[in-house]
């Protein structure tokens, strides 16, 4: 590498641009006092990233550097110089064959650094010359009485120079960068420290809050899924429950009704027969009545006949005779009487008798429909029990096949009932809960997924997996729920179908799931749409364009692209189980209270039938005493008839004896006698027969009344039972509301929520109620909890957690800084001392050769301290002893701080070397001696001179002028070196 030119402008006394090329070898710039050589210098020191401005000569501030004006030109606003150089060697650590430097300050005091006319850091040019030799800091610049300094520093102030020579100063650099960055760093540890420390004291109370809350929490949630489930499920058995009593409570109430009417027919049937009893005893009295006046009228006739025959004895010689006719008279007169009355009487039971047997007869045919009744009801009750068997039956066999899973394939069925596995929930068929109705369109919708298997990730399937094909049992598909993710209708097209006749839902939407499977069950189900009919299929997937699959209610399915398909299928799936389990629980549900309404109706009809068999045979000893009544009433006008016949005979026989008639008057009172008799003994008779029926009507009211009295008491017991029943519907129904409201206050769900959030409520059983009481012991112990404990915990220990680990950052990076920083000491100490050792060796050669004898020799002030060392220089020029160099001349002082820089630039050669009047104080054979050994050494290094020596410039290659015609503006003139 070397420097091709130095341009500047604006920079000091450089009004106008200079361009000063610089040459290989030795260039030499002179010229008279302050004409602004050393503004050079000063330029080259700048640009290369001098920050001192007392360095640079100046006292203000860096826009001092600023051409300031002259009595003939203005000042300028900004001052610029760039350095260039040749990098084809890639010396400097550039891929760039030529490298330019500029740095630009304005009077604003903005300063800019670029890097071929890229805008760069101060620190990106540092960095490029750091170790180069060419650095700000180098030995390289040797300002004007700078050289004087290298004696007369201290020897701390001295070892920078050979620092630079050992190439220590980047990692000087560096190391002081990581002590600031170190220092910064353990700042940081304790200011973070202090903050943990609060932190701790609010940390440590919130943590036992947090742990209670936690408790609280963690004892709420399973409260109210245990405490929720049980609601539901006392809901759901409550409703069974209000719904079987309201059912009996229908039943009595019908049976109340019916009741309250029969008895109503019945009670008017006994006021009827009351009436007509009143009637009987009305016509009762009568004819007592009118037998009393009989009884007196025949005792009067009695009377007078017995006077009239007593007359009559004495005055008729034949008295016997007549007697006789008129005794046999009126006995056939009372016979002819008691003929008319048996006759009468025959006629009654006749009527009766033929009334009972048409009765009887009607009573047999409603008996024969009774009984017919019967039969039917008997046969309608086996086929009603048979029914409810084979429902039993059926139902048993859902039950047996949803509990050992027999619709399932033998290896799902294998895994999902193998505990050693783990990660296992259940296949979605089991895992949801349809309503009735859906069922159909979500098995189809399922298809063969119904028997997936759920499981929680890869890992788990991946282990069922393995112990099927190590047990040779078959194939099966599992989802993890951590991977499947739900698929859904987009919500345009679900907007479109929303209200097309016919939709009813998304199929995800119509089943009751546990939300933690709500993915696999939207992956399955959500993008299906369940419609009504097969013609809703047709448009509701026309209008969607066949994207999504369409079911109807009862199966037909329509695919994305079109396809349908449809039909029935003999295959039974455990979701089909559950449904033909649902229906058949339903239907024997409905046979059970066909069974109770036909054991009732064969109640009533027994009733009824005996009652009508009771009738029947009363009818029947009625019908043999009315036929022997109307045979012995024959027989007996059969009798009265003969009598008759042999008393009219007699008759004739004794009046032809007797030749007169008998009395007229006797003769009429016997007559009237014997007609009263038989009027008496009709009434007596019709009296009997009144006597009777009043008889057989208070027969008939007993049995009415005693039907009325078991109805009655029948009616009371049902009214009872209605009560009691209906008190236990308030209490159920009290009850019901009383969970709902528990599930409103407590948990702000509706029943329907609940049932949804909580579908497992069928699993609960007694002990969860000893459960819900220990929680709730368990949370009323905890007393009173901070709710925003954990949020609050959680936040304050996050920032806990992350301080914590910030610190420890920390730490670990100071603690790889203090490395750093060690193993940069111990580079350190080993260039430098390497570099100081040779250099040692070098000087003491070179001040020989520029001495032409004595001694140099160069000594460590603390060895044992290598990083802070000073160096002390120790002259003996030839004849002299060793001695302080503070008492060597001026011209000895130069030359061996001359020595030194050579015997530092031979050990560690710099591209470029600029000397502003170092040997000033040298004689002209010593300045000889100088010039030589730069000439010697100027095809390792660029050498730039600013001298007053002529035998200097003698040994130049270029020769610059810098002069100051214009007052107070340098300018550069090139010289002949002829000249
Ligand atoms: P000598 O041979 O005496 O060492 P020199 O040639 O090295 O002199 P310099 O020290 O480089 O001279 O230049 C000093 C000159 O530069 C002075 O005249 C000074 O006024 C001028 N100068 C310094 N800073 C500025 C500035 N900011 N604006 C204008 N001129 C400046």
């Amino acid at each position: 590498m070397y420097l091709k030119n130095i341009k500047a402008h604006g920079f000091k006394s450089f009004a106008d641009k200079i361009d000063l090329e610089i040459t290989k070898g030795i260039t030499a710039i002179v010229g008279p006092n302050g004409s602004g050589k050393s503004n050079v210098v000063d330029a080259v020191r700048w640009v290369l990233g001098e920050q001192s401005i007392k360095a640079l000569r100046g006292n203000n501030g860096m826009t001092d550097v600023i051409f300031s004006g002259s009595d003939s030109r203005q000042s300028q606003n900004r001052a610029v110089v760039s350095l260039t150089f040749d990098n084809s060697d890639h010396y400097l650590n550039s891929e760039f064959n030529e490298i330019e430097i500029k740095r630009v300050v304005y009077r604003t005091g903005e300063n800019d650094y670029y890097l071929n006319n890229t805008k760069v850091r101060l620190k990106d040019i540092t960095d490029l010359f750091i170790d180069s030799g060419a650095g700000k800091e180098s030995f390289n610049i040797i300002s004007q009485g700078a050289v004087g300094n290298v004696i007369n520093n201290k020897p701390e102030e001295r070892r920078t120079i050979f620092e630079e020579a050992a190439g220590v100063l980047k990692y000087k650099k560096r190391k002081e960068e990581s002590l600031k960055k170190l220092d910064k760093t353990k700042e940081n540890i304790s200011k973070i420290q202090l903050v943990i420390d609060e932190l701790i004291k609010t940390l440590e109370p919130l943590k036992e809050q947090n742990k209670l809350a936690k408790q609280y929490l963690q004892l709420k949630e399973d409260l109210e899924a245990t405490e929720v489930s049980l609601i539901v499920k006392d809901i759901k058995d409550l409703n069974v429950n209000y719904q079987q009593h309201q059912n009996q409570v229908d039943l009595l109430k019908e049976q109340i009704d019916r009741l309250s009417n029969i008895s109503a027919t019945e009670q008017s049937n006994i006021e009827k027969n009351k009436l007509k009893s009143l009637k009987l005893d009305d016509e009762i009295s009568k004819i007592n009545e009118e037998l009393l006046a009989l009884s007196e009228e025949i005792t009067s006739l009695e009377t007078q006949k017995n006077i009239l025959y007593e007359r009559q004895k004495y005055q008729s010689e034949d008295s016997v005779l007549t007697q006789n006719i008129l005794y046999t008279k009126e006995q056939i007169s009372k016979i002819q009487n008691q003929i008319k009355t048996i006759e009468k009487d025959k006629q009654y039971y006749s009527q009766k008798l033929q009334q009972t047997i048409v009765n009887q007869n009607q009573l047999l045919m409603e008996i024969e429909n009774f009984q017919k009744n019967k039969l039917e009801i008997t046969n309608e009750m086996n086929t009603n029990n048979k029914n409810i068997q084979s429902c039993q039956n059926l139902i048993s066999i859902n039950k047996s096949n949803i509990e050992n899973n027999s619709r399932l394939p033998h290896a799902v069925k294998s895994i999902i009932t193998n505990n050693r596995l783990s990660g296992i929930h259940n296949t979605i068929g089991n895992l949801i809960s349809i309503p009735s109705e859906y069922n159909n369109a979500i098995d189809i919708a399922l298809g063969n997924n119904t028997n997936t298997i759920v499981v929680d990730d890869t890992e788990s399937a991946k282990k069922a997996i393995e112990y099927l094909k190590k047990n040779s049992l078959g194939r099966a598909t599992f989802f993890p729920i951590n991977i499947i993710k739900s698929k859904k209708i987009l919500p345009e097209i679900l907007q479109k179908i929303e209200n097309i006749k016919g939709f009813i839902g998304i199929a995800s939407n119509l089943i009751k799931f546990d939300q933690k499977y709500r993915n696999i069950i939207e992956n399955q189900l959500g993008n299906i749409i369940v419609v009504n009919t097969i013609d809703d299929l047709n448009n509701i997937a026309r209008e969607i364009n066949y994207q999504y699959r369409v079911v109807t209610l009862s199966g037909e399915i329509q695919y994305t692209g079109g396809a349908i398909s449809g039909g029935t299928s003999n295959i039974i799936s455990s979701i089909k189980e559950k449904h033909l389990l649902e229906k058949n629980e339903e239907q024997l549900l409905d046979l059970e209270t066909i069974k109770t309404k036909l054991e009732q109706k064969m109640q009533d009809n027994e009733n009824k039938l005996q009652v009508l068999l009771k009738e029947k045979d009363d009818n029947n000893s009625k019908i043999i005493t009315y036929k022997e009544q109307t045979a012995q009433k024959e027989i007996r006008i059969n009798d009265c008839k003969s009598e008759l016949t042999k008393l009219n005979s007699e008759l004739v026989n004794v009046e032809s004896q007797l030749n007169h008639t008998i009395d007229n008057t006797l003769n009429d009172i016997i007559e009237n006698l014997s007609q009263k008799i038989a009027l008496k003994n009709q009434k007596a008779n019709f009296l009997h027969q009144l006597k009777d029926e009043k008889n057989e009507l208070f027969n008939q009211i007993t049995d009415l009344e005693n039907i009325v009295r078991q109805k009655n008491n029948k009616y009371n017991q049902h009214q009872q039972e209605l009560k009691q029943k209906e008190i236990e519907l308030n209490k159920i129904d009290n009850r019901l509301d009383n969970l709902l409201l528990t599930l409103n206050e407590n948990y702000a769900m509706t029943f329907e929520k609940a049932e949804k959030l909580f579908p497992n409520y069928e699993n609960v059983n007694e002990t969860d109620r000893i459960k819900v009481i220990d929680l709730k012991n368990s949370i009323s112990k905890l007393g009173m909890v901070n709710l925003g404990a954990p949020a609050e915990y959680e936040r304050i220990n996050t920032r806990y957690e992350f301080l914590i680990s910030q610190q420890e950052d920390l730490t670990k990076s100071s603690e790889e800084l203090m490395a750093l920083i060690t193993e940069m000491d111990t580079i350190m100490v080993d260039k430098f001392q390497k570099t100081f050792t040779k250099i040692q060796e070098e000087f003491s050669t070179v001040f020989k050769q520029l001495f032409k004898g004595g001694k140099g020799i160069l000594k460590l002030t603390n060895p044992d301290d290598i990083l802070h060392t000073g160096v002390e220089i120790i002259a003996e020029p030839p004849g002299k002893k060793l001695n302080s160099i503070a008492l060597l001349s001026g011209g000895e002082k130069t030359l061996t701080a001359i020595a030194l820089l050579f015997a530092i630039l031979n050990i560690k050669p710099v591209p470029f070397c600029i000397l502003d009047e170092v040997e000033a104080a040298l004689d002209e054979a010593n300045v000889d001696t100088f010039g030589k050994y730069l000439e010697s050494k100027k095809n390792n290094s660029q050498f730039i001179l600013i001298t007053h020596k002529k035998k200097s410039m003698e040994y130049a290659d270029v020769l610059y002028g810098i002069t100051m015609q214009e007052s107070g503006v340098s300018k550069l003139v090139s010289v002949k070196l002829e000249n």
